[in-house]
Formats: C-alpha cells, structure tokens, sequence
C-alpha cells in the first residue's frame, strides 16, 4: 500500500535541525552556570569573618550593657535572697524566743502544758471575722466583783486571769501538777483575776520555774494593803487604812511570821479568808465572796508544819495531809502574789 499523498513528508525537509541542536549545545550549557561572584559581596577583599568582627564592633556597646545588666540582676537577686533569708532566720530566732516566753508562763503558772500558738496562727486573714470570744460566766462574776472594789487598775495584769470552774477547767484535767519542784493543786471552783507582776522580779528569780505555788487567805483590806505595799504584810504592820495587822488564833503568839499553804482548801477557810456580801448589778443576784491571794513562793524560805484550826482527824485536802497544810515564813521577799482568787456563792 502506497501512501498517495507524503507532501507533509517533503515539508518537513525544511526544518533546521541545527536550530533545535544549538539550543542544547554545551556551549550555551555553560552560559547558564552560575558565577559565584554574582551573588559574593562585590569586593573580593572582604572575607566572612572579618565581616563578624566589624558587626561585633559595631554592636559592641549594647553586647557590654547586656552583660552589664545580666551581672546586675545576678547581684540583685543575691542580695535579695541573702536578705530574705537573713529575715527568716530573724524571724525564726523572734519566734522561738515568742514561744519560749509564751511557754513558760503558761506552765509555770500552773504547771501544765497549755497548747501554744504560734505566730503563725495568730495573722487574721481578713476575709474571715474574728470569731467572738467566749467569756465564762464565772469569770465575768469575778471580773464585776474586782471592779466594783475600785482598785487601780496598775494592780492588775489580765495575762495571768483564769478560771478553774468545771467548764473551763474540767474534770478530767489534772488535779494536781508540778511547779518549782513541789505539788501544787489546782485551786478548783476559783477564778483567778490576774495581778501585775513586776518583771524584775520575775527576771532575778526566775520565779515561773523555780517558785512554788502557795495560796495566802486574807481579807479584802489586808490584800489591797499587799498590793498596794508590793510586799506582804507581818504582824504589826500598819494596813493602808491605818490599823494594824494582828496574828490569828492558833498561831504563835509574839511571833511575826506570814502564813500560807500548798492547798487552798485550808487557806479558804473562813477563819483566813473571811466570806463578804456581793450584789452583782447585772443579774441582780447577792453572793457571798471570798478572796485568796495565789502566789510565788521562793523554797527552803519558809517552814512547814500542820493545821492549827483543830481539825483534828478531818481530812482538809485529798491531796497535801494535814501535818503538811501550813508554811510559815519571816521573809516578805520570798512571796509574790500573782493572782487574786475569787469565789462566788
Ligand atoms: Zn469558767
């Protein structure tokens, strides 16, 4: 079979191959590789790293204040915390020195651990409101009694108040308990008013940890005479409404000695510490009221021997026999009074 018509054929003759073939000659293969002095900076000369080097340079001033203030914040936050620190362990040393204090009133007043707060515990946060504290009856009984005395007010120190109703002071808590190396019994059904003492005293004599705890009966005169003396009181001393004190039945006659005892249930009896009338203004009740002073006593000071009300066989106290009920001593100095004993019926 013959192709009838290859015209086209002869046509294609005409094209020039040679302009094909020199599109894709090596020659102008070469042309399109690329100079590497195109895209190098211009000047030859300038190498990489001197380049480094001038852009350093040129920038240098802000490099040193960056290092500059880099150094800065490290000595700042050195100081910052050498600080905080130093307030730490100031604080610590504050606290320990808090509790100490706190510690040894609490129980060398009545020789019982009493739970301690720390700091800590006593910052208020202001979005809870303090909770009301509950005053014990008992106690605001006391407190209405002592101010309608009228007593100057330097006299007393509401740091040492407290009261040893059954509420506050319940029955299960230790009757009996330590203080300066000897028995002291708590003086329960009593509210303790505290009384100022003076801190030299306690300082010199470290009487919270070396003092016993006696208690010392006596009338209302011959207490605010104690008090405002800031001395107890002999026989034959002059009381501040001009009488003089005398030496009660019982008691060694022409010898002037003051009287106390480990147990108030023998210096609240009626011949120590007489019973008064009490009108209370805020529940209109009378009252019959006693006063006991309680107090520091400085050891080997004193004497000891027993009752001198004729109690004969009667148990006075559960706790101190009666051989052992009174102490006697010459010596004002080696008593402090620290509490004025209040009870009401
Ligand atoms: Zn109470």
């Amino acid at each position: 079979m013959k192709i009838q018509d290859d015209s086209w054929l002869n046509e294609s003759t005409t094209i020039q191959p040679t302009e094909i073939s020199t599109e894709f000659s090596e020659s102008n293969i070469s042309t399109v590789i690329i100079d590497p002095t195109t895209w190098l900076p211009t000047d030859s000369t300038v190498k990489p790293a001197t380049n480094l080097w001038s852009n350093l340079k040129q920038h240098l001033p802000a490099l040193i204040g960056i290092v500059v203030g880099i150094c800065l914040c490290v000595i700042l936050s050195v100081c910052i915390c050498c600080c905080c620190r130093r307030r730490r362990i100031r604080k610590k040393k504050h606290g320990a020195s808090y509790r100490t204090h706190s510690d040894s009133e609490s129980v060398s007043e009545d020789g019982i651990e009493l739970p301690t707060i720390s700091p800590k515990k006593k910052i208020k946060s202001p979005t809870i409101p303090a909770k009301k504290v509950r005053i014990c009856p008992q106690m605001a009984l006391a407190k209405e009694f002592v101010e309608s005395l009228d007593w100057d007010s330097v006299l007393f120190d509401s740091s040492h108040d407290k009261c040893y109703c059954n509420n506050c002071y319940p029955a299960t808590w230790a009757n009996v308990t330590d203080a300066g190396g000897q028995k002291y019994v708590i003086p329960r059904g009593w509210v303790r008013i505290g009384l100022y003492v003076d801190a030299a005293t306690v300082g010199v004599n470290d009487i919270w940890n070396k003092w016993i705890v006696t208690f010392h009966g006596t009338s209302l005169l011959a207490a605010k005479s104690i008090l405002h003396n800031r001395q107890f009181c002999l026989p034959g001393d002059k009381l501040i409404d001009g009488t003089l004190l005398g030496i009660r039945p019982g008691h060694i006659p022409d010898k002037k000695h003051i009287y106390t005892s480990p147990t108030i249930a023998y210096s609240s009896l009626p011949v120590y510490s007489a019973k008064s009338d009490f009108n209370s203004s805020k529940n209109y009740c009378a009252y019959k009221v006693q006063v006991v002073l309680q107090c520091r006593q400085k050891p080997n000071t004193y004497s000891v021997q027993g009752e001198t009300i004729d109690a004969r066989t009667t148990r006075l106290c559960p706790f101190i026999p009666n051989s052992e009920v009174e102490y006697f001593t010459e010596i004002r100095g080696s008593l402090v009074a620290y509490g004025l004993l209040v009870k009401l019926i």
